[in-house]
């Protein structure tokens, strides 16, 4: 591992979890829930896409952009869907600036478990927003319990600017 890379060791359940858990896609589970916006995390979603808040973050602010249809990789997206994903990650980035002001980010996917996809199955792209000196914060005070609390109070920051903003990609 890298010194620039973020230390999460509380993604080792999640890791755990989804490979127990083969066939349960916490992705579809929040598009089949749109109700439950809150619980799941959900901050927007359009026609084609859903914009969640990442329960084990690499980092505060932590997005995921995915399809809702529950496939795998960049192969199987249509034209449309790749752009409107794309058009999400965009106002991701945008929403992030404006409440959480990061100082950078990193944005990328990862295709198959060997190349650290927790979720192989259902395509998704990371927007990790990082600050100089992150990883320091991280490793000192990064617990889950903390983590989590500040989850929800996050989610009604972003739902809250996104509603403000036109909100981005409204269905
Ligand atoms: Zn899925």
């Amino acid at each position: 591992m890298d010194q620039r890379d973020l230390w999460a060791p509380w993604r080792i359940g999640y890791i755990q979890d989804a490979a127990g858990k083969a066939g349960g896609c916490f992705l579809c589970k929040c598009i089949q829930q749109p109700q439950k916006a809150k619980e799941n995390l959900e901050v927007w979603r359009t026609g084609s896409s859903i914009v969640v808040l990442n329960r084990f973050p690499y980092n505060n602010g932590h997005l995921l952009i995915a399809p809702l249809r529950h496939i795998g990789g960049l192969l199987e997206t249509s034209d449309q869907e790749l752009q409107d994903i794309l058009v999400q990650v965009k106002k991701a980035q945008l929403l992030l600036d404006q409440v959480l002001k990061p100082q950078g980010y990193n944005i990328g996917i990862n295709l198959g478990r060997c190349a650290g996809a927790g979720l192989a199955d259902h395509l998704h792209i990371h927007v990790v927003p990082r600050w100089n000196g992150d990883t320091n914060f991280m490793s000192v005070c990064g617990d889950t319990k903390v983590i989590s609390q500040s989850l929800q109070e996050l989610w009604e920051q972003l739902v809250s600017a996104a509603g403000k903003a036109d909100r981005p990609g409204a269905v």
